[in-house]
């Protein structure tokens, strides 16, 4: 556990806003909505000791910046060779307005040393055999002439991939084919650290109030207008009741039971498939200090987008690691100290369709999760030999991370999909919004959380267009058509970040 933790039983039973979870979510909308409006009064929920214990937790993730530089998961190969780069421009230009925000709570005080939670990384890709190496290449060729990925180099060449990450040449045969791709300027985030900045920021405003070890049981709406939300405190038998204008449901994998518990018309039909996440973690000093750099490589058939291994340098709490997966795995649990009964309690009669839909439909999936979860640990060393041939199965450990739920979601014709992103899910009047998914995940929470500023506060978002702007100074511009524009705004935010 971190040494910084953040916790309080202050509860405010009529706040205008109450923001249900304590994770990178809730801590983005909470420090947004203050700026825009500072005389709103906000209750945060968390039902853990402290903020930021779930999946925002520095070990419950892998801490990537997703900008789209390495993961082959965002730039698909067609049957002609093509490699298509829209999804991977549309993360990179995401990933930049959470730069921008942070970069600007850095020059208005609020984070005091970036580096205690952003660091520069190279993002590197990597692949094997000739397959892989046709892919990367036409990958390279379809991205290097976008202003937003003209850094990127590319390499078959053992010797020189060695020299940018001595662990994958290290041992390997000399006739395998293999190459690489490398960007200096990625980035490892401690989110867990992050949130509690942000939200000991908000503790410090006016009007906020944090209530740890306290659990959100159920939300109402009242005919007269806001929500009731009765919330029961860790060791005490009856709950309390809240009267809040606006909810955020940001509860991670306890988000969809309490939308379901809402009762809005807009969540009807969604279910959620919980997939768990473990990491091999490297136990020797001199192998985690010769390597530098997030590997990804290719995902194995079947498996879900967010399951792509890599090979990766992580700092946390100002110490050097080294991680191998995420290795997938199975539980019924929603949130990684959720319950066994998780995922049986959110089957519902307006879900059950799309559920029994997306089961039949992803039989390779079901094999792929069966496969990790028989998994030895000799297997995970095997696979992570693919990346560091010299691997030796004594120098790792397996460590859990955090669960992920991923989104069911009706659909027309099929009946039932599962969707790998995040989906924004509000009411009608926008005085209620949840958050279900979590990919590309907590790299990309300002332009999730500026959507729901959009959908759920259109009055403050216009009144004051000049403090959005000022807190990501590229909202509304599309940095993808403007190279100039990036260079100079990504400039100003490595320069406040401290990741030139
Ligand atoms: C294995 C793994 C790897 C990942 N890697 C990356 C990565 O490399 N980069 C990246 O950007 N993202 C990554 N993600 C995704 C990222 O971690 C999440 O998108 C992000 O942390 C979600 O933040 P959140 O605030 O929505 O949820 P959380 O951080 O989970 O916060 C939700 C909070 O709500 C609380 N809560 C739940 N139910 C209730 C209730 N009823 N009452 C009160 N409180 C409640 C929980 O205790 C929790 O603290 C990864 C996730 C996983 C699991």
């Amino acid at each position: 556990m971190s040494k910084n933790q953040v916790s309080s039983n202050e509860l405010n039973n009529n706040p205008d806003v109450v923001l249900i979870g304590g994770g990178i979510m809730s801590a983005t909308l909470g420090v947004m909505l203050k700026r825009l409006k500072p005389e709103l009064t906000i209750q945060i929920i968390e039902s853990l000791p402290s903020v930021a214990l779930e999946s925002s937790h520095a070990w419950n993730n892998a801490g990537t910046g997703h900008a789209a530089l390495c993961e082959l998961n965002y730039t698909p190969q067609h049957a002609d060779g093509s490699v298509t780069i829209d999804k991977a421009v549309a993360i990179n230009e995401h990933f930049e307005q959470s730069k921008q925000f942070w970069a600007y709570l850095v020059e208005q005080g609020v984070i005091e040393s970036p580096e205690d939670f952003i660091r520069k990384v190279p993002h590197m890709s990597f692949v094997r055999g000739e397959d892989g190496v046709d892919f990367l290449s036409s990958r390279f060729e379809a991205m290097k002439g976008h202003h937003f990925f003209a850094d990127m180099d590319y390499s078959e060449n053992v010797d020189e991939i060695g020299e940018w990450a001595p662990l994958l040449s290290q041992g390997r045969e000399a006739a395998e084919k293999i190459a690489t791709t490398r960007v200096e300027g990625g980035t490892d985030i401690d989110f867990g650290s992050l949130t509690q900045i942000l939200i000991t920021h908000l503790k410090s405003l006016d009007g906020v109030s944090l209530a740890t070890e306290t659990s959100v049981r159920d939300i109402d709406r009242v005919p007269s207008g806001g929500w009731k939300v009765r919330v029961r405190r860790d060791g005490e038998l009856g709950s309390e009741k809240i009267h809040a204008k606006f909810v955020f449901i940001g509860a991670g994998g306890g988000s969809l039971k309490l939308l379901q518990k809402s009762g809005i018309r807009e969540g009807k039909g969604f279910g959620g498939f919980p997939v768990s996440g473990q990491f091999l973690v490297c136990q020797d000093e001199e192998i985690i200090e010769k390597h530098a750099a997030k590997v990804y490589g290719k995902a194995a058939v079947g498996a879900p987008p967010m399951s792509v291994p890599h090979l990766d340098t992580r700092v946390i709490d100002g110490k050097k690691s080294l991680l191998f997966g995420p290795f997938a795995g199975f539980s019924p649990k929603f949130l990684k100290r959720g319950s066994i009964f998780d995922l049986i309690a959110s089957v519902k009669p307006d879900n059950l369709g799309p559920m029994l839909a997306v089961g039949r439909d992803n039989m390779s999936l079901t094999e792929y999760l069966y496969q990790e979860v028989v998994n030895t640990h000799t297997d995970r060393v095997d696979v992570l030999r693919e990346f560091f041939p010299d691997a030796e199965e004594g120098d790792w450990k397996l460590v859990t991370a955090g669960q992920r739920v991923q989104i069911i979601k009706k659909d027309p014709e099929v009946g039932g999909k599962l969707q790998f992103g995040t989906e924004v899910v509000s009411a009608e009047d926008g005085s209620i919004a949840a958050l279900l998914g979590a990919s590309p995940g907590a790299s990309t929470s300002v332009a999730i959380i500026l959507e729901v500023l959009e959908r759920c506060f259109g009055d403050e978002m216009k009144t004051g267009a000049s403090t959005v702007k000022e807190m990501v100074s590229s909202y509304g511009d599309v940095l993808a058509n403007d190279a100039d524009r990036y260079a100079s705004e990504r400039a100003r935010a490595d320069k406040a970040l401290k990741i030139i």
